[in-house]
This record gives C-alpha cells, sequence and structure tokens, in this order.
C-alpha cells in the first residue's frame, strides 16, 4: 500500500459515517467502518458488504464495534453509557465485540476498533482492573483471526494509555489515534500526546476542533479540517516523525450534504498536506 492513503470513517445503516455512495463519489479507496448491528451481521450480509467494497475497489482498514444504550450526549452520559466501562453490560459487550471480531474477519479486515470508554486514573479501581480484563479477552480473541485491537483515543491522558497498555501487555493491542477527540474531551495536548504514545499507534483519525471554555466539563466543538486547534499540518508532520505508514483517515461527525463537502475539502487539505511532508 503506498503510505498515508486517504480514508474515511464510514458506515452502512448505523453510527455516524459517512455512505458508500460518498466514498465512491470522491474515489477514496479506504474506509474505516463502524460496524453494522447485528441482524445486518449474518453470513448473508457479510458476503453482501464484502463484494459491495471489492466492487467499489475499498479496503476496510478498521471495524469499530458500537452498542446499543451508547450516548455521546455529554461527557458524564459518555463516562456512564460507552465501551466496556459499564459494568452491567460488560459481559454483553464483550460477546458483541467477538461477533464483530468474526464480522470483521468475514468481510476482510485485520483490525477491530473501538471507544473502550473512560478508563479510570486510579490501577486499583474495580473497573480498571475489569477494563484490563476485557482488553486481554479481546485482543486473545483477536489474535486466534491475525487482528489487532484499536483503541480509540480521546478520554484519557496519554500517560494513562500508556500505562494502560503496559498493564494489558498484549502484542496486538494498538491505538486509533483521535486527535480531536483529546480537544473534545480537554483530556489532553494532542501532539505532546501522539509523541508519548507514538510506537503504538497503528491507525488514525483526522478530525479537527476547537478547546472548549471548560476543557473537561463540557463538550469542545468539531469543526472542518484545518478550522480547529490540532494544527493539522503539525498532526501529519509528527505522524512523520513517528513513523507513521497507514490510513489518513477522515471523520467528520455531522451528516448530509455539509458532511460530504466538509469531507471533499479534507480531502485536497490531506492530499496538498501529503505531498509537501512526504515530497511526493
Ligand atoms: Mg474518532
Amino acid at each position: 500500500m503506498e503510505k498515508w492513503p486517504i480514508g474515511i470513517f464510514t458506515s452502512v445503516g448505523a453510527g455516524l459515517g459517512a455512505g458508500l455512495d460518498t466514498v465512491r463519489a470522491l474515489g477514496i479507496h479506504t474506509v474505516q467502518l463502524h460496524s453494522p448491528h447485528g441482524p445486518e451481521r449474518t453470513p448473508e450480509r457479510v458476503a453482501h458488504f464484502r463484494k459491495q467494497f471489492a466492487d467499489a475497489g475499498v479496503q476496510v482498514t478498521v471495524v469499530f464495534a458500537g452498542f446499543e444504550g451508547e450516548s455521546y450526549a455529554d461527557i458524564p452520559t459518555v463516562q456512564r453509557t460507552v465501551g466496556l466501562v459499564p459494568a452491567d453490560t460488560r459481559a454483553e459487550r464483550l460477546q458483541e465485540t467477538k461477533d464483530i471480531a468474526d464480522f470483521a474477519e468475514g468481510i476482510g479486515c485485520d483490525v477491530l476498533g473501538m471507544h473502550i470508554g473512560f478508563v479510570p486514573e486510579d490501577r486499583g479501581d474495580r473497573t480498571y482492573i475489569a477494563i484490563v480484563a476485557a482488553a486481554r479477552e479481546i485482543c486473545d480473541y483477536c489474535q486466534t483471526k491475525g487482528q489487532r485491537f484499536h483503541l480509540e483515543t480521546g478520554q484519557e491522558k496519554a500517560d494513562v494509555l500508556l500505562r494502560f497498555f503496559q498493564d494489558v501487555s498484549r502484542e496486538n493491542l494498538a491505538i486509533n489515534f483521535d486527535p480531536a477527540n483529546l480537544i473534545l474531551y480537554g483530556a489532553d495536548e494532542p501532539i505532546p500526546a501522539l509523541r508519548m504514545v507514538g510506537k503504538h499507534v497503528k491507525s488514525v483519525h483526522c478530525k479537527d476542533a476547537k478547546w472548549a471554555r471548560n476543557p473537561g466539563r463540557e463538550w469542545g466543538q468539531e469543526v472542518p479540517l484545518g478550522q480547529g486547534d490540532v494544527n493539522i499540518p503539525l498532526f501529519l508532520r509528527t505522524l512523520k516523525d513517528i513513523g507513521y505508514v497507514g490510513p489518513l483517515t477522515i471523520e467528520r461527525e455531522i451528516i448530509g450534504e455539509q458532511q460530504r463537502k466538509d469531507i471533499a475539502e479534507a480531502i485536497a487539505l490531506l492530499q496538498r498536506l501529503r505531498a509537501a511532508i512526504l515530497g511526493d
């Protein structure tokens, strides 16, 4: 694969992502895919999706797991509902995660991604211990399929994430680095964080955001790529510094015509920057 192929975060009927029509119209050949819901993951549907992506000449580089009952309404709601943090749904979601890994395998994708939820900073915390165990279980399941497991960044500081990696201690655990999330959640400065966790970064979201007035207590604002506080040129230069060669996957968390327009502009921006930074 060429270095830094441009990609789009997509969805086939679930979650926030551009549709395959947008991907085709924009001439893009790699996508991350938000997993469809259970009824859309039958063997027939798997075969259908596999063919659909193959016919479009599109490679799915990551399948993202998402769950019924998750809400991103505000930061406390995310803490309460997202990923493997809520204890009452953990076992059920772990099982569904494995089903989604099977789905990813079925469509020929070797990476499973997820917002695992807010990892507590205290290593002695009962939830922390449970999430470490859950992450190991997912890594070990993915390992049997030759898959990696990528954690989406955003909800914790870089040093907490690094410690979590040490504690999980699995070779196929990696990071999907989303610089905008660190701003949206008020968790950390994206560029220093990227340098700190760089060796674990195996996929990225190209997304931009502005800091909230009270970071960590209220949402920052997601904005079109290049118009926020990430510093996208520096983000790409830092990706080069850490030796990242994977896809640059654009994520724009709005829907409709404006999404398509913003993605088209993001592609143009990334093409310009890629040529200038990689020099080809
Ligand atoms: Mg993201």
